[in-house]
């Protein structure tokens, strides 16, 4: 059993960003980085909104610089996925990961969110083979293709107009005929000439023969079924929270966001929580860097309290 002053379980931007506080105040942090190093902002193409990069930056870029940053300080990193924790007795905490087990006296955590899925049939099936997560990732395999974005938020917009640097064609299925997106997203996607949409319209399905080929989809107001060639299917629905390792031991609100107070800690004392693992409402790099340096520097004043300072 390894003994920490602090684990921050993620390592998106508000992890880091707390790794980066905690190391400076001499805290020593630990950071698991479970199984997306560098979190959801490390598959996101273009960050053209984290202030401080005038001609934008990318995903892995900004979280190799934040990595960089709280590294040189002190925080060191374990490439490892937390698999169990038991928070129910108070600090010292118990933090088990695929390869270790950690007591440790305050915990920060900052597990982010994952996409959302479909839930349609093919659509486990053809991961990998036409059905992606990551325009970042796989936006190479699709050249010269015909793809479908499925989504009318920021992400569905940005990752198309991301895509059709590739693609021949980039079809946006979006269930109502209004964007959710941001204006200037909006404006650019609508005017690019690779980028079509259908509007008030549902995938209910993904086939081929190895890889993608179509998909069935559903128009919602005249109630009309048809089939779309495509070779690929590229999935922007919104996010759920990484919160199920929680689930008995920490408040959470109905779409299981932990609870967390204005000094970021949770319903259990000495266990913090900072970006989107507990933000239904802002989900920007900005606004979780904010709340992993609130949550480090709150971590700092409980356990200097704790250790009568
Ligand atoms: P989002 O804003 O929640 O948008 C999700 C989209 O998917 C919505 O258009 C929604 O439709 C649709 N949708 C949800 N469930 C669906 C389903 N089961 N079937 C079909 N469509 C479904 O998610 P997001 O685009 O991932 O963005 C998340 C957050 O990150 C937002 O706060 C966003 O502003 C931010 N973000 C910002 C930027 C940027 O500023 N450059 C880039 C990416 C993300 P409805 O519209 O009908 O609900």
């Amino acid at each position: 059993m390894k003994k920490e002053k602090v684990i921050i379980i993620g390592s998106g931007p508000a992890g880091l960003t707390a790794a980066l506080y905690a190391a400076r105040a001499f805290l020593d942090p630990l950071v698991i980085s479970g199984s997306e190093l560098g979190g959801q902002v490390s598959i996101t193409t273009e960050v053209e909104n984290y202030p401080g990069f005038p001609e934008g930056t990318t995903g892995p870029e900004l979280v190799e610089f934040m990595r960089k940053q709280a590294e040189k300080f002190g925080a060191r990193t374990e490439i490892d996925e937390v698999v169990e924790v038991d928070l129910t007795k108070g600090s010292p905490f118990q933090i088990t990961t695929h390869s270790e087990e950690y007591r440790t006296e305050a915990v920060i955590i900052a597990s982010g969110a994952s996409p959302k899925r479909l839930g349609v049939p093919g659509e486990e099936e053809f991961i990998g083979r036409g059905v992606s997560f990551c325009a970042t990732c796989d936006g190479f395999f699709f050249r010269g293709k015909e793809i479908v974005v499925v989504g009318g938020g920021d992400s569905a917009l940005e990752e198309g107009l991301f895509l059709t640097k590739f693609a021949s064609a980039v079809r946006v299925i979006h269930r109502r005929e209004e964007l959710r997106a941001g204006e200037t997203l909006k404006v650019r996607a609508l005017k690019n000439e690779k980028m079509s949409f259908i509007w008030n319209t549902v995938v209910e399905g993904i086939s081929g023969n190895g890889a993608v080929e179509s998909v069935q989809v559903r128009n919602l107001k005249t109630g009309g079924a048809d089939t779309l060639s495509t070779n690929g299917v590229f999935v922007y629905i919104g996010h759920y929270p990484n919160s199920a390792l929680f689930e008995g031991q920490l408040a959470m609100d109905e779409h299981k966001y932990l609870i967390t107070d204005k000094r970021m800690m949770t319903s259990v004392e000495g266990v913090f929580a900072a970006g989107e693992i507990q933000d239904p409402v802002y989900r920007q790099v900005a606004t979780s860097v904010g709340q992993g340096c609130a949550a480090a520097m709150m971590a700092e004043r409980w356990l200097a309290q704790r250790h009568g300072g």
